[in-house]
């Protein structure tokens, strides 16, 4: 497809970010440093509005996140809503404050899948990592979604702090009963990127977990599935961002923004449509948001004449703008970028182990950044 295409194809996933509030801090957090206040959310009845009109366009599949979803009382509505839409809905959580009888009534209003974020196996660790003492809560959450019956997942966002601890966490996600154990290198949007020097590991702690991880996929006969969700600086590989721009997937933010991923605020020019303002389907077809970077008529060299620009579709706007100023321009991911140094460079001198981790502050998830 290319810019100039008519009718884009239909997308079949929506990330429904339907909150920015969140019991957890970690520095990874990919939630822009400006959070949408509670009082600015979109309502429950707007919310089921989206799900009715992300069914007609095409929507098979949501990811019900945030923020911590469990902190809208409407979920349950928001649910039943999608499933009367024919869509797919996982629950992405910390699994802070999930007890038996919310579970129950989500499973009950047709919630499929549930997965759930782990910042590391070891307790003191990931409730270092998270900001909060969280770690048993979620390991009752795991076996609460294990005995109702639902699939299973652990996410586990990987950097300095966590990239050598690869085999507990595997042995947790077997012992946890998962079905899927999503090992995420660290993406560097919103607080992550504030964070950076922080978070990046060194390329020996990369080539160990990946190891790991070859190790353990010749070990496991039966599950967990492992996925490793690779690390774009270090790879010199730019990642097919989104499936590519306005192709295959939409956000919601918690304000109604409608935007081709969650970092795409932040980029100058798109004027943001709002699903208070325009139906979703013109929002996919016509908004600026959806069509400027769609295709690859936008792309100058080295994606445009590059084999690989159907594959990655020239890596991430949001990536190349924030660190280069330019959205158009090639990913600073990828080798063949003239600005690939800007990420090179902090790659092979990795982490900085003095550099404070700023934070969102617990229970202050609304409202200008913060950090402590
Ligand atoms: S603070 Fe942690 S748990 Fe909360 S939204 Fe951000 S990454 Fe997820
Ligand atoms: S030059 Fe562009 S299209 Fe080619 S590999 Fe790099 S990011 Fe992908």
């Amino acid at each position: 497809m290319t810019s100039a295409d008519p009718s884009p194809a239909r997308p079949w996933a929506l990330l429904a970010e339907l909150t920015h509030a969140c019991p957890l801090h970690c520095g990874y957090c990919s939630n822009p440093l400006e959070l949408t206040r509670r009082s600015h959310e979109l309502t429950t009845d707007q919310w089921t509005d989206v799900m009715r009109q992300a069914g007609e366009l095409g929507v098979v599949h949501t990811h019900l996140s945030g923020g911590e979803p469990l902190l809208r009382r409407d979920l349950e509505q928001i649910v039943t809503a999608a499933e009367a839409a024919g869509i797919y809905t996982q629950l992405v959580t910390s699994g802070v404050g999930l007890d038996q009888a919310r579970l129950d009534a989500l499973a009950s209003a047709g919630l499929r899948s549930v997965q759930l974020s782990v910042q590391h196996a070891d307790p003191r660790a990931s409730d270092r990592i998270g900001g909060r003492r969280s770690f048993a809560e979620k390991e009752r959450a795991a076996q609460l979604v294990r005995a109702v019956g639902l699939p299973l997942g652990l996410n586990v966002v990987l950097h300095r702090e966590n990239l050598d601890a690869i085999d507990t966490i595997v042995e947790l996600g077997v012992s946890w009963g998962a079905d899927r154990v999503e090992l995420a290198n660290v993406q560097f949007y919103g607080w992550g990127l504030l964070n950076r020097a922080a978070l990046l590991p060194t390329r020996e702690q990369l080539a160990g977990a990946r190891d790991a991880v070859e190790r353990w996929r010749k070990r496991l006969n039966t599950g967990p599935e492992l996925v490793w969700v690779v690390p774009d600086y270090f790879d010199g590989v730019a990642k097919p961002c989104m499936g590519g721009w306005g192709a295959v997937s939409l956000t919601v933010t918690p304000d109604g923004t409608v935007l081709p991923c969650p970092a795409a605020a932040a980029l100058p020019g798109l004027d943001p449509p709002n699903i208070r303002d325009r139906p979703l389907d013109w929002i996919w077809e016509h908004s600026a948001a959806f069509t400027r970077y769609r295709g690859t008529d936008w792309m100058a060299d080295p994606c445009r004449s590059c084999a690989r620009r159907d594959e990655d579709f020239g890596g991430c706007r949001c990536q190349a703008y924030a660190l280069t100023g330019d959205a158009a321009r090639t990913d600073p991911a990828c080798r063949f970028s003239p600005d690939h140094g800007v990420i090179r460079v902090p790659a092979d001198e990795g982490a900085d182990a003095t550099a404070p981790v700023r934070r969102r502050v617990p229970g202050r998830s609304e409202g200008a950044a913060t950090w402590v």
